[in-house]
């Protein structure tokens, strides 16, 4: 049973349908976070995997031990993502704060992946605008990629 149809059945005569509609708006934010999308890709595709290591630099979203891979899944607006639109519209109020904060994030995700680099593992950043819908099976494609006996020997 699906998690949306299993909290529908737990909620059916203990609330109004107002309240009803709440809590499922927020189940379903919970349910589609990009990171829960990676995971769910991953997994589909048959990789196994653990979460947020805290032992490793910047507490990895997803650990992928057999590949000695990890995977950052990024917000495009507080990492800096190089590819969409979103990135690049910093707020314009107080433009010298937002600057040093983003400008922080991104300076400390660097020396993350420099740390984990020097550990000895390979760091994939998977971009909150490679999560939409429509871009999932190109990101399939590419994770499949970058996971491949070839790619892992590689590096
Ligand atoms: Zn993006």
């Amino acid at each position: 049973m699906g998690e949306r149809r299993r909290v529908l059945l737990i909620m059916a005569d203990k609330f109004t349908k107002q309240e009803r509609s709440l809590i499922m708006s927020k189940v379903r934010a919970a349910d589609t976070t990009p990171e829960i999308k990676v995971r769910k890709l991953l997994h589909g595709m048959g990789y196994r995997f653990r979460l947020h290591r805290r032992d490793l630099p910047g507490k990895p979203d997803i650990v992928l031990p057999k590949y000695k891979t990890v995977i950052f899944v990024n917000g495009c607006f507080w990492h800096g993502c190089p590819v969409c639109r979103h990135a690049k519209i910093r707020p314009k109020e107080n433009a010298d704060y937002w600057n040093r904060k983003l400008d922080r994030n991104m300076r400390r995700d660097q020396e993350n992946y420099m740390a984990l680099k020097e550990k000895g593992w390979r760091v994939l950043i998977v971009w909150e605008c490679e999560t939409k819908k429509k871009n999932i099976p190109r990101l399939g494609d590419r994770l499949k990629n970058e996971l491949s006996p070839e790619a892992v020997s590689f590096e």
